[in-house]
């Protein structure tokens, strides 16, 4: 009797520490403000009034356009900062490290949080194998073993061949590789990663991308991305997002996946520039799509392009030509093939897009007008790239969606919804997929929509 109510209270009991560890953050900014250069005049106020939470086991992406805070706030957080212009507290596993002493921190930063640098920060007279190695070498892990322990790492990254180089014979996806492996150097509970996609083509970018999850999904770490570019926001468990210093919104829907990716970057880019007008927001989000992986001053330029083809100051071949124009010519400097296809793209979504302003004019002339045709075409250009068969009464429903889509008489959502009703309860009978995909293209053309055809984009750029 006894010995069962025992058990009883010690399982409550672990069940009580449990609940308390689970639910308490790992890391926690209160009120966190942050100045350089305090009180010179080339004083930067970098980080204002900064909250935010990070619970054990997530993966988490803080999100915002360059000069927000972001490297500021991780630095801070991993301890790298050590400027006492800060005020506010950072607490990490229970430790505030706004108020570690110098040796704490030291040690701190050795094995409580591993760090991705968006430059590499790799040691150039080091081999790969000693860069690895070298943050054992401060907790004193004996050599023999520091090597061992480094050689699994980069055995893990497929990065054991390149182990005796040094970082100047490395590519720039092995540097980031070597960098990953270093971060992980002593098995700290968090890693963060500055950037980590900023200076890679695409594919290494997908790599670094999974293995940053894999770190969370199966070694249970808890992983912080910080990133610019929105498709890369993808499999957060919370999404911080940052601007001028200060966090703007905490997303915390869960996870988010492909198929949401191009509502979100939309999403995403008009919450973090208001005062964009539309077309500058489809410049953003067309350009975060379909430059993936590229440096910020390719995808500026591409920016730049982009916006001078949609207000028409450029023509259709000028645009593919400065794509393709190599970068030290003033050009993107995109692959042939890859620039061809980007191109076609932005081509396909002017030219609708253009037809259908046309159509929203008439429409507010005439509310009540009868679009017959402009519906039919919208709605055939909206089935572009699916193959499946449409039957009469799919149609002549989809086209009454579609009419009234136009005339704002239903929510993008409810259009969306429609789609995948079964035709028993009057929808089209549509799958989830093939509904998704209509809405994406006839919502990326409605003027208040975002850049359409992107999903397929994606994959027919990414496949090039
Ligand atoms: P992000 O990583 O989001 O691009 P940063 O944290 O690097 O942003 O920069 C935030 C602001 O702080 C910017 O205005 C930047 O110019 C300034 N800043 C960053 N590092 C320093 C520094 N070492 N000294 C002075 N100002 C800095
Ligand atoms: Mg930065």
């Amino acid at each position: 009797m006894w010995k069962t109510a025992r058990n009883s209270t010690v399982r409550m009991i672990r069940m009580i520490y449990f609940l308390i560890y689970m639910s308490a953050p790992i890391i926690d900014v209160e009120e966190l403000n942050f100045y350089y250069d305090y009180k010179l005049p080339t004083e930067t106020y970098a980080l204002k009034d900064v909250n935010l939470q990070v619970n054990q086991g997530d993966y988490v992406v803080f999100f915002g356009p360059s000069g927000c805070g972001k490297t500021t706030l991780v630095y801070l957080i991993g301890g790298i900062t050590t400027e006492k212009s800060g005020t506010g507290k950072i607490i990490v596993n229970n430790a505030d490290v706004l108020q570690l002493s110098r040796e704490e921190l030291a040690s701190f930063r050795q094995t409580g949080i591993g760090i991705i640098f968006q430059n590499f920060n790799l040691i150039p007279s080091l081999t790969v194998l000693d860069n690895v190695a070298l943050p054992m070498t401060f907790v004193g892990v004996p050599q023999e073993k520091r090597r061992e322990e480094a050689r699994k790492i980069l055995a893990r990254l497929g990065m054991d061949i390149y182990a005796e180089r040094y970082p100047m014979e490395l590519s720039g996806g092995q540097q980031q590789r070597a960098g990953i492996a270093r971060a992980l150097a002593n098995n700290p509970p968090i890693i963060i990663a500055d950037e980590p996609l900023g200076n890679l083509d695409s594919e290494n970018a997908e790599h670094v991308l999974k293995f940053l999850k894999e770190l969370q999904e199966k070694d249970g770490r808890t992983v912080i991305m910080v990133t610019h570019e929105a498709w890369s926001v993808r499999d957060a468990d919370k999404i911080i997002y940052m601007k001028d210093g200060g966090v703007v919104k905490v997303d915390t829907s869960g996870t988010v996946t492909n198929a949401e990716i191009i509502p979100l970057t939309a999403q995403l880019n008009r919450e973090l520039y208001p005062d964009l007008s539309t077309d500058e927001i489809m410049v953003k989000s067309l350009s975060n799509l379909l430059l993936r992986g590229f440096s910020s001053d390719e995808v500026k330029r591409f920016e730049f392009f982009l916006d001078e083809r949609l207000s028409g100051k450029i023509d259709a071949a000028t645009f593919e030509a400065m794509l393709d124009r190599p970068y030290h010519q003033e050009g993107v400097g995109l692959w042939k093939q890859r620039a061809l296809k980007i191109s076609a793209i932005t081509e396909d979504i002017i030219a609708e897009r253009k037809k259908l302003i046309e159509v929203l004019h008439e429409l507010e002339k005439e509310p009540e007008k009868s679009l017959t045709m402009e519906v039919s075409d919208l709605r055939t250009w909206a089935l572009k790239g699916y193959n499946g068969h449409v039957d009469d009464r799919q149609r002549h429903r989809l086209d009454d969606l579609v009419s009234k889509r136009l005339r704002g008489g239903i929510p993008a959502d409810d259009f969306r919804k429609a789609l995948n009703l079964p035709r028993s309860k009057d929808g089209v009978g549509f799958s989830l997929r093939t509904a998704q995909h209509i809405s994406d293209r006839l919502e990326s053309v409605l003027v208040s929509g975002l850049p359409g055809d992107i999903k397929e984009a994606i994959t027919n750029v990414t496949n090039v």
